[in-house]
């Protein structure tokens, strides 16, 4: 089942549940508008290479379509579909006012000069500027796009506009009005929701073994906040393999020598496999690197007590059955990776405002988000008898649901 049926599936389930019609689901399975774009760009060798970019809106009745933009070699048109409905339900579930978007370049960045990668940002900006903008949809960064490449996609959009337009995009640099906080938003997020796991498990953070799939922006940020709380953090990987000391890693050396891209383990020899990674004894299991980690085939010999998905789909839907049927608690992507879309929020509001937080105001506010969220996921899985998945696409499609009857939609 790719990631677009399955969310579906979980879409149709919740909606049901929520005493929906037929029509509702009708609406809500696929995004409004998908837009595909051919991106002409001159390369450093002076031949033209034309790449083939994506940009879904899922649903915008709550409010402008918001999401990132990935550049990588597998993207697809599903994937940014199905990505696209992911933000719409992570915007309902921390009650932010948009609805779900997602855009996508079919591209290999690591194999790309700095100058192409600025004439393919700016040259997609230039392809999907009709349907973009701080009040209709706005991007932010995703896998393997950053800060630099959302200033060239926001200097692009201003020049179009002829005015200064910060709030077309998240995820800039401090100096172009990015948010404090924004970098390591997602991590915090998960952390929070870690946390509040912890609580309802009566696990203690100090002195939990904590081990984390991925080590790149979530993932090692994660591994920090996690080191920093006083848990062990006895394994980590990235894609060439995994590091474990049942005595805890050394997280602040690791930070220090990982590259750009989240690579760390290439500097050692007494490496273990990513799936032995997932089956050793811990506490506390975050998968925070790509899809489809924790399947039939492994969920049996996970022996966490606690997942909590970092990463965008990493546990399908058996395995989400069988880990529920065990016992495992699971925090859903949904609920737990939504810190960084939050604090683009937050980043979306200082520019339209003028007026910008310090980082303790940022981290409060979304402290305050991320624990209603949990609460609310977590008390409407407890009373409705349902997974934590199915609970937070219920709170997620709940508000999207109602504002599209409201408008007459339905
Ligand atoms: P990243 O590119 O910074 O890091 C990815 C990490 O995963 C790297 O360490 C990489 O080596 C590792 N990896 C890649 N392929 C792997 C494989 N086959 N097996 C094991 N490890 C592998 O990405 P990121 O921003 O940290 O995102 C990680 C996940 O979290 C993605 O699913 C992403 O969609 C999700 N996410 C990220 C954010 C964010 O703000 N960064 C927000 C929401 C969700």
């Amino acid at each position: 089942m790719n990631l677009l049926h399955s969310t579906q599936t979980v879409i149709k389930e919740a909606l049901e549940k929520l005493g929906y019609q037929e029509a509702m689901y009708e609406l809500l399975k696929e995004p409004l508008r998908v837009l595909t774009v051919r991106i002409p760009v001159r390369m450093d060798n002076g031949e033209v290479k034309v790449f083939t970019g994506y940009r879904s809106q899922h649903n915008d009745a709550v409010g402008p379509a918001k999401g990132g933009i990935r550049f990588h070699p597998d993207v697809t048109e599903d994937e940014v579909k199905a990505l696209s409905i992911w933000m719409s339900l992570k915007a309902g579930i921390v009650d932010l006012p948009y609805g779900g978007g997602k855009g996508g370049i079919i591209c290999d960045p690591r194999e790309m000069s700095f100058r192409e990668l600025e004439r393919l940002s700016r040259g997609y900006v230039r392809a999907i500027s009709q349907i973009v903008g701080p009040t209709k949809d706005i991007p932010a960064p995703d896998v393997f796009t950053n800060s630099q490449i959302m200033a060239w996609m926001m200097d692009e959009y201003s020049r179009i506009r002829e005015f200064d337009s910060p709030g077309f995009i998240t995820g800039k640099p401090i100096a172009l009005g990015g948010s404090h906080g924004r970098e390591t938003a997602t991590a915090k997020g998960v952390t929070i929701c870690i946390r509040e796991a912890a609580k309802r498990r009566g696990i203690k953070l100090e002195g939990a073994r904590v081990v984390v799939q991925g080590f790149g922006n979530a993932g090692s940020y994660l591994s920090k906040f996690m080191h920093d709380a006083g848990a062990k953090v006895v394994g980590i990987s990235d894609a060439y393999g995994a590091l474990y000391d049942p005595n805890g890693l050394d997280i602040d050396y690791l930070l220090d020598r990982r590259d750009s891209f989240g690579t760390v383990t290439k500097l050692f020899t007494n490496t273990i496999s990513n799936k032995e990674l997932l089956e050793l004894e811990c506490d506390i299991l975050v998968p925070a690197a790509i899809e489809n980690q924790i399947t039939a085939q492994n969920a049996h010999n996970i022996k966490a007590q606690i997942v909590v998905e970092a990463a965008n789909g990493p546990t399908t839907l058996e395995a989400t059955k069988i880990l529920t049927e065990r016992g495992i608690l699971l925090v859903p992507d949904v609920l737990a990776s939504s810190g960084g879309v939050t604090v683009s929020y937050f980043e979306w509001v200082q520019n339209n405002q003028g007026y910008y937080w310090s980082e303790e105001e940022v981290i409060e506010k979304l402290e305050k988000v991320l624990v209603k969220a949990f609460e609310n996921v977590y008390s409407l899985a407890q009373t409705r008898r349902v997974d934590m998945r199915l609970a937070a696409y219920m709170v997620g499609v709940r508000k999207m649901a109602e504002a599209s009857r409201f408008r007459g939609w339905v």
